[in-house]
């Protein structure tokens, strides 16, 4: 079997695959084709490619040749329309937003392995993706807020006087909302937390962050270790707590999902008109609509003097280690659908591929994008 590795387009700096995991996967037993330039954006070279044992090739070639294509992003465009039947189609899918790119792949008997819908379980979680890139993400926007914000965050005694330590709000304690306590603790700010998940309360704890509960949370064992949504009521006291911790801190660092739904807004236009100005919010959310009833998707604004920076692409920024660990990620799992002879083999029974499995044989397969999507389960 060929494994081809397309170029990502859109501006997206990472590639699914660069050489050093393209050589774990040669090992499998796995033939692979790339295209041209595809590890520019992360700094590989197509003779690196070569030397981890990959042919290059262009990208109607690797199309026409690879029966499973390796993709960071669902390819844009017609490029649908040229797949053939049987091809297994390995993306970050997003299924809300690529809805009808799926329907055209189910359509056309393509099967789409999402890798965003990998199940959140303990044997599967080498190859989870969506964690590597919030891990990425929980980073990078502690970092960007440091470097933005008029103010040090570690508390500085020196002959100039003493220095406060910055405050820092942390809106949602998942995967990248514990990335961006750890760095914003390493850089000694002082940290506190909300989530709608009491499970997580100790893990704030344990990384030195304090956490902040507001009564009332609705929380929901079937969803899977995922937030749900909150009545109108715990909305509203939520959303007063938070003003009020907002006004006393220097950094928001937002990353509150709801998975298939809008993000929650949590921050007002007022609650961003009471904090002081030069301070800065960085929302994760902001594809899926923002925590900040006030960000812009992909860009950074101004009010009142408090930067709200929309971001969404942290892991395409730090392209080379966010292409490291989605290759891992992603040939973890090609481990698992590969033979000893390197023969692949798509086995339904098992949990992971069945939940990763977006659409194979011209249906919808995983319960997840079904019940995402608000298609009849079956
Ligand atoms: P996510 O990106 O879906 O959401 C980020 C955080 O926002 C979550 O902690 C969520 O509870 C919180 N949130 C949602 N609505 C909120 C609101 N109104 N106010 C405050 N906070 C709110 O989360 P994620 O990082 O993908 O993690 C989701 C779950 O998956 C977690 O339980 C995590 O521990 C679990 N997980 C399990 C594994 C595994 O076992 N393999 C791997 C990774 C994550």
């Amino acid at each position: 079997m060929i494994a081809g590795i397309l170029k990502e387009s859109g501006g997206e700096k990472r590639v699914a695959l660069l050489p050093g995991e393209t050589a774990l996967l040669v090992k499998l037993g796995l033939k692979v084709l790339v295209e041209a330039g595809a590890g520019e954006g992360a700094f590989a070279s197509d003779g690196q490619y070569v030397a981890a044992g990959a042919a290059v090739a262009g990208r109607n070639e690797v199309i026409r040749e690879a029966g499973l294509l390796l993709t960071v992003n669902p390819p844009a465009g017609e490029d649908i329309m040229v797949f053939r039947e049987g091809q297994v189609i390995f993306t970050v899918l997003d299924p809300v937003t690529n809805r009808e790119w799926l329907e055209k792949a189910r359509a056309r008997n393509l099967s789409v392995m999402a890798l965003d819908l990998v199940p959140r379980i303990t044997r599967a979680q080498s190859m989870d993706i969506l964690s590597s890139m919030a891990t990425v993400s929980g980073y990078k926007a502690v970092l960007e807020a440091a470097s933005l914000l008029p103010r040090f965050f570690p508390m500085f005694m020196s002959a100039a006087g003493t220095i406060k330590p910055a405050r820092v709000l942390i809106l949602g304690a998942g995967v990248a909302g514990l990335q961006a306590i750890a760095m914003a603790r390493k850089l000694g700010a002082v940290v506190e937390v909300f989530d709608v998940r009491s499970a997580v309360k100790d893990e704030v704890k344990s990384l030195g962050g304090k956490f902040i509960e507001v009564e009332g949370a609705r929380e929901d064992a079937a969803a899977g270790g995922y937030a749900v949504e909150q009545s109108e009521e715990f909305r509203k006291k939520q959303q007063e707590l938070i003003q009020e911790r907002a006004s006393a801190a220097d950094v928001i660092i937002a990353t509150a999902q709801i998975p298939g739904r809008k993000a929650p807004v949590l921050v007002l236009k007022e609650t961003v008109e009471r904090m002081r100005p030069g301070s800065v919010i960085i929302d994760l959310a902001a594809s899926s609509g923002g925590n900040c009833e006030l960000t812009e998707n992909g860009t950074a604004v101004i009010t009142n003097g408090v930067t709200i920076a929309g971001r969404s692409d942290y892991p395409s920024v730090m392209s080379a280690d966010a292409s490291k660990m989605f290759g891992n990620n992603l040939v973890n799992l090609l481990r698992i659908m590969t033979d000893s002879k390197g023969d692949f083999r798509i086995d339904l029974t098992d949990e992971i591929i069945a939940g990763t499995m977006a659409v194979h044989g011209g249906e919808y397969q995983s319960q997840r994008v079904k019940q995402i999507l608000d298609i009849k389960l079956t």
